[in-house]
């Protein structure tokens, strides 16, 4: 009696499992086998199964699928997750989609969105993962809308033009390194140390770095980043509130730039905590407006950076925003959303609050 009381208390998930074989290493089809699908099996849970065969055909799928799941359980790396919103978005009831969670089992190069829920150790943990996908309570999340060329795209993760998108970019074909070629593509980039000429509006909420932290700090416990950064160990007089409390005021940047990154997740990798205060449901953007150094603090700023350290340097100029529109000067060049590449031309951003669902703690 007491087992069929816990059983019924607990109803057992139904999952639609996406698999991108391609993904990073190429390991997910057989990570799924060996380590998923036997947990699933263990806590009885249920799942259908689409194996990716081609860019675009999990959207194609997505967007016209019955809203009969629990969660989507996604293995790949930020690719994929990047394809179901953008479904959602496409889909004929797109609300409800929306409201369907979705999950990340780490294992692709870039798997920014399981470490943002889990965390750097258990983000990264195919085993707390899963166990994440089953037990996880309901969580919602902010999504960016992105406006470019007459089209409407979702951003979960983050935009970036410049070195940073280089750096993910022309790395690709190294995907078989797993995350170690976000690495050398940065000492690629260093090497090459450009910088590009862009028009950057922001309508900036909060701009002082002592401030944004003290704001983090009583925000977090209330958020659903998991990850915990130490920007705060060698800092000094924190400030105690955000500049603004109100829809924020526009200002610009008209000058040559290493790269503008923006984005709604701390990790962009395992090695780059690149908005070391980004909450996942604060309603606002983080963004870095990142000028260029010398090459030898380029390699220098690695260490610690998966800590987000480099938050601290002056050449990190960085804003918490509402919305942004960046317009490049230059005709080509690398520009990347959740690590996908998208038109080197110009685009604007908003934030949609909490308008994506997730699983977490
Ligand atoms: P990584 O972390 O290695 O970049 P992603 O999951 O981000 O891995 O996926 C990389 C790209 O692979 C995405 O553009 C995605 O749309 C595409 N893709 C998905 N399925 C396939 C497939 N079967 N073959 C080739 N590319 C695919
Ligand atoms: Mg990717």
């Amino acid at each position: 009696l007491l087992q069929a009381a816990y059983e019924g208390s607990r109803p057992k998930r139904n999952f639609l499992v996406i698999i991108n074989p391609f993904g990073g290493p190429g390991k997910a089809l057989s990570v799924f086998e060996k380590l998923v699908k036997p947990i699933f099996g263990a806590a009885h849970s249920t799942f259908d199964l689409l194996v990716t065969e081609r860019r675009g055909h999990c959207m194609e799928y997505v967007k016209t699928m019955e809203l009969k799941y629990d969660a989507l359980v996604v293995l790949s790396g930020d690719g994929l997750i990047h394809e179901v919103f953008n479904a959602f978005a496409a889909h004929d009831n797109s609300k409800e989609a929306f409201s369907v969670p979705v999950v990340q089992i780490p294992t692709g190069s870039g798997n920014g969105f399981s470490i943002a829920l889990l965390g750097l150790k258990d983000g990264l943990d195919v085993g707390a993962a899963t166990l994440n996908a089953i037990k996880g309570a309901h969580m919602k999340l902010d999504l960016c809308r992105m406006k470019q060329d007459g089209k409407e795209i979702v951003s979960f993760m983050s935009q970036t033009i410049g070195m940073m998108a280089d750096i993910d970019l022309k790395s690709e074909r190294l995907r078989w390194m797993g995350d170690t070629r976000f690495v050398v593509g940065y000492l690629a980039a260093a090497a090459v140390n450009r910088t590009c000429d862009m028009k950057l509006e922001i309508k900036v909420v909060a701009r002082d770095k002592h401030a944004m932290l003290s704001t983090y700090r009583e925000k977090r416990s209330k958020s659903l980043t998991g990850q915990s950064s130490d920007v705060s160990s060698s800092d000094t007089t924190p400030a105690s509130s955000q500049d603004k409390d109100d829809d924020g005021e526009w200002i610009v940047i008209d000058k040559k730039l290493a790269y503008v990154c923006a984005g709604k997740l701390p990790c962009l990798s395992r090695d780059l905590m690149q908005f070391p205060v980004a909450l996942c449901d604060d309603g606002l953007i983080d963004i870095v407006a990142q000028e260029r150094v010398s090459r030898l603090k380029w390699l220098t700023s690695l260490d610690g950076a998966e800590k987000g350290k480099p938050y601290w340097e002056p050449s990190s100029n960085y804003f918490k925003a509402k919305a942004y529109r960046l317009t490049p000067v230059a005709t080509d060049g690398c520009f990347s959303v959740d690590g996908e590449r998208y038109p080197y031309s110009p685009f604007e951003v908003e934030v949609m609050h909490r308008l994506g669902s997730t699983l977490g703690d």
